[in-house]
Order: C-alpha cells, then structure tokens, then sequence
C-alpha cells in the first residue's frame, strides 16, 4: 500500500478508499475519444469536512486532485493526466432542503439532475437544465452545463444561488446567498460555475427550480433544408414567442436515428419544439408558430400533447449520441461544441456540412438552434491515424470558423483538455486574468491541473 493510500484511509475509512482496477480505470476515462489515464487512487467522500481534510491534505503533499460526479463529460475533464486522486462524489448525493416559496433547492453534488426531478415532481416543481445524460448537479455546475431548455430558462450558471466550495488548502466558503438579486460583491457563483474542478470542490448547491408547466405542448417540423429551418427559428424567437425548446437534427442524424431505434420519422432537416404554458397562451403561440414555419417553408409540422406521444416524439433527439455510439462499435465520438451569434448560425452549419462531406466520416448535425450552439458529431477510428487527424482537422475549422465570427469553441460542454489549444485565441489578454485567478486560488496547481487554463 502507498504512502498516499495509507494516509487517505487514515483520514477517511477503508471503504472510501479505493485502488480497485476497475474503479480506477472508470475514473480513468469520460465518454469520448479522449485517451484514458488512471489515477492512482479514487476516494469517496461522505461530508464537507471529509473534502475539506482531503484538500488540505492534497495540498501540502502537492498531490493532483481531480474531482468526479458521473464523468459524462466529454473534453477530458475528469481524466487526470497528471495522475494523482479522484474524488468521486457519489457519496455526496442527499437532497437536504426544498424550498417551494422560494422556488430554491439546496444538494449535495452528487444528486443527479433526474433524481432531482423526481423529488422535486411532489411539490410540482422542476429542475430545468437538461443535457441528455443523466449528469450530476455538480459537475453540471462545474461544466456550466446546458441544453434542450437553455433557449427558456437559461444556462447552469443562471441557476446558482449559493454554492459551498471546498478551496485547494480545504478553507470552506460560500459564493452567494439566498437572495434573489445581489449587488453584493465579486459574482463568485458566475467565476465558480464554469470552472471545471480548477478552483475548488462544490460540497453543498443552492439551485433555482420552477413551477412545471401547465401545459406542454411537443411538436416535430420538417424542412428541404438546413437553412430554411434555422432561418424560421430565427423568425419565431425575434417575435418573442416563448418557446422552450427547440433542437435541430439533420437528415443523416434523422435516417440514424430510424436504422438504430427503428423509428419511421420523414428523412428531412427536422425541428424538434416545446411549449410550455397555459392553455390559452399555448394556442395562441402554437397557431402563431406553425404560421411562421410554413413561411419559412416548413413541410411538415405535427403536434403533441399527451405525455407518452411527447416523450416518444423527443426519444429521437435524446437517443441520438447513444445512437451513433451503439451503431459504430470500437469507434469514439468527437462532438464539436460552437456556438455563434444567431445571425450566423445558418452559414456556420452550412460551413460544417461542407466540411463533414468533405472529411467523409460518418457523423451528422444537430444542436440547441434557439442558442446558436450546435454539434457536428462524428464516430472515429481512434487506431486509425488517418481518421484521428481528419477528425482533429474538421474539429479546428469548426472552432476557427466560430471565433472568426466572434463565437466561442464551447456553448456547452466546457473546454477540459479538447478546447484549452483555442483558449488564448479564444479570450486574449483575459486569458492573462484567467490564469491569474487560477494561480490566486490554487497556487500549487493541484486542482485538476492542465484543464481550463495552463499555468506552470
Ligand atoms: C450523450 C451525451 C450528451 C451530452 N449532452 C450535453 C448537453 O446537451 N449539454 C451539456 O452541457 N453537456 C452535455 N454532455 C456533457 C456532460 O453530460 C456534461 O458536461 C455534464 O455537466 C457533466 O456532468 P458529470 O456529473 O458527468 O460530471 P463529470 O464528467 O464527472 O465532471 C465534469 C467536470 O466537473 C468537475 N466536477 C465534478 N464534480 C465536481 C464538484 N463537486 N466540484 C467541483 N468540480 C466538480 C470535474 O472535475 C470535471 O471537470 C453530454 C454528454 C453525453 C455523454
């Protein structure tokens, strides 16, 4: 047993301890084609104090820390390359407080978005972020996640009241309050949330939720092409219908989605739509929207209102990565993650098109419109040299072709170790700032060292 491992279970308990081959090599790895590198040992902490003892222990010995919740993310985040320990948060999963009045929730890190859901459901109440898996709250904090709701209720960012953060040297401190608005300070929840594991560990969450809906309303509309259906999204947000999701797939990802999940949809640029509202406004924005497709040259659009219709109308979107990664068996997926001014949506997508035929890989397009944010998605042969640097090469033009437009290489998905070559390109002298903040709060580099921001 090494120094490390003894001295951990020391301060832990065996049980939470862990050099397990296999949990060493799940925390060695995220869902992406990113190379796997271990750590030496996973631990599994039961309280703040517990993370707190675990930093200032990491701190002294200068031990690389890398914080876990359910490693779905998809830039290396979580894969500690400079070896060390992971702290997995698992452990960490109660929701303490529910507070309907104030429309506030407070968790441990290690709740994951649908558990949330499903607690919150009895007071009628949801969480809104959703990104396709099934994350924990804390790495969604720490990755700034977002997704098919974002174009209605905002990023992950904007959800955060508070948040309990566990420092490099183990000093505990919080970032907000519980007041609606503050003008109160630096905006410590906007530097934390977002920082990928770099500056600290979140031990405690204080999130905003809302009412569910009224009614939901689900529709799917086709178009002839890609521009046309951006174009009529375009139309509906600049009237100010409230819309609360709306996601583009192109037609290779549609006749995906058909072959893999045996589904008949109509093999065409398609959107997929939500409403949410009361029944009056409801009808009126879907009269108003589906007027505005059709100008827009929509084919066809089809509603949905009973839940189980819903639901299945939205399995397509939802299954879609699955779907690509279950039908290329022994290739990774390389997800781009740009996201432009809406005004340059259509020729940023028009952009990737060209370059995904002319790369000849097999992937397709899809992506949260309402935002600007959107993915091509392509399955590579990572023993494969010559599909490696194709891939790497569609990855760049994507990303420079965003920045060119004053876009930013990640809308989402964050920047680990895929997006840190764009960051200085990306942010210039505030790259400068960034790294400073780092070195500030983390002066020994240990806190997920490498990611975000290099510093010596
Ligand atoms: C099929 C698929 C679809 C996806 N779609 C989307 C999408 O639409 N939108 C989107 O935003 N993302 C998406 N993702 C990416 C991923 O789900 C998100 O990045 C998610 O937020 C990661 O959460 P996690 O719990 O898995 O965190 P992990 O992957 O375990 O960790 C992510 C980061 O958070 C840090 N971290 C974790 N817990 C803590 C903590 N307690 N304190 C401090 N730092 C911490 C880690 O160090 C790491 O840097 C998708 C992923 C997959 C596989």
């Amino acid at each position: 047993m090494s120094i490390l491992v003894k001295d951990l279970t020391a301060l832990l308990s065996s049980e939470q301890v862990s050099t397990n081959e296999t949990v060493l090599h799940q925390h060695g790895q995220d869902e992406s084609y990113h190379e796997v590198a271990e750590p030496e040992v996973v631990v599994f902490p039961k309280n703040t104090e517990e993370v707190s003892a675990i930093l200032r222990y990491a701190n002294e010995h200068r031990i690389p820390v890398t914080p876990y919740g359910r490693g779905s993310s998809l830039e290396a985040h979580v894969i500690p390359y400079s070896g060390g320990m992971t702290i997995d948060f698992s452990l960490m999963n109660r929701i303490l407080e529910i507070r309907p009045e104030d429309l506030l929730v407070v968790v441990e890190p290690g709740v994951s978005r649908l558990e949330l859901n499903e607690a919150l459901a009895k007071h009628g109440l949801f969480f809104s972020v959703d990104p396709g898996a099934d994350a924990t709250l804390g790495g969604m904090v720490a990755t700034n996640a977002s997704g098919t709701t974002t174009v209605r209720y905002g990023v992950m960012r904007d959800q955060v009241r508070d948040l309990e953060v566990v420092l490099a040297d183990g000093t505990i401190m919080n970032t907000g309050s519980l007041a609606a608005k503050s003008a109160s300070g630096y905006h410590l929840n906007g530097l934390f949330a977002g920082s990928e594991g770099t500056l600290g560990c979140f031990t405690k969450l204080t999130l905003r939720v809302y009412g569910i809906p009224e009614h939901v309303m689900a529709a799917r509309a086709t178009f002839n092409t890609i521009e046309e259906a951006v174009q009529a999204v375009t139309t509906v947000l600049q009237v100010g219908i409230p819309i609360a999701r709306v996601e583009l797939v192109d037609e290779e990802s549609i006749r995906q989605v058909n072959r893999h999940d045996d589904m008949d949809f109509e093999e065409k640029p398609t959107l997929f739509l939500e409403f949410h509202g009361n029944e009056a406004g409801l009808k009126q924005d879907v009269e108003f929207t589906t007027e505005l497709m059709n100008d827009a040259g929509c084919q066809s659009i089809q509603f949905e209102t009973e839940t189980a219709a819903r639901n299945h109308l939205w399995e397509a979107r939802h299954n879609l990565a699955y779907s690509y990664i279950h039908s290329n068996p022994g290739k990774k997926m390389m997800v781009t993650d740009v996201c432009v001014p809406i005004s340059e949506l259509s020729g940023a997508i028009h952009h990737a098109r060209e370059q995904l035929e002319a790369v000849g890989l097999v992937g397709g397009i899809l992506g949260h419109v309402g935002d600007g944010n959107f993915h091509a998605l392509v399955m590579v042969d990572m023993d494969d040299e010559k599909e490696v640097e194709l891939s790497n090469r569609f990855n760049e033009s994507i990303v420079h072709y965003a920045l060119s437009k004053n876009g930013t290489c990640t809308g989402e998905h964050g920047v680990g170790i895929g997006k840190q070559k764009y960051q200085e390109a990306e942010h210039g002298e505030a790259y400068n700032a960034m790294k400073l903040i780092k070195q500030a709060l983390d002066p020994n580099n240990i806190l997920n060292p490498g990611k975000i921001v290099k510093v010596d």
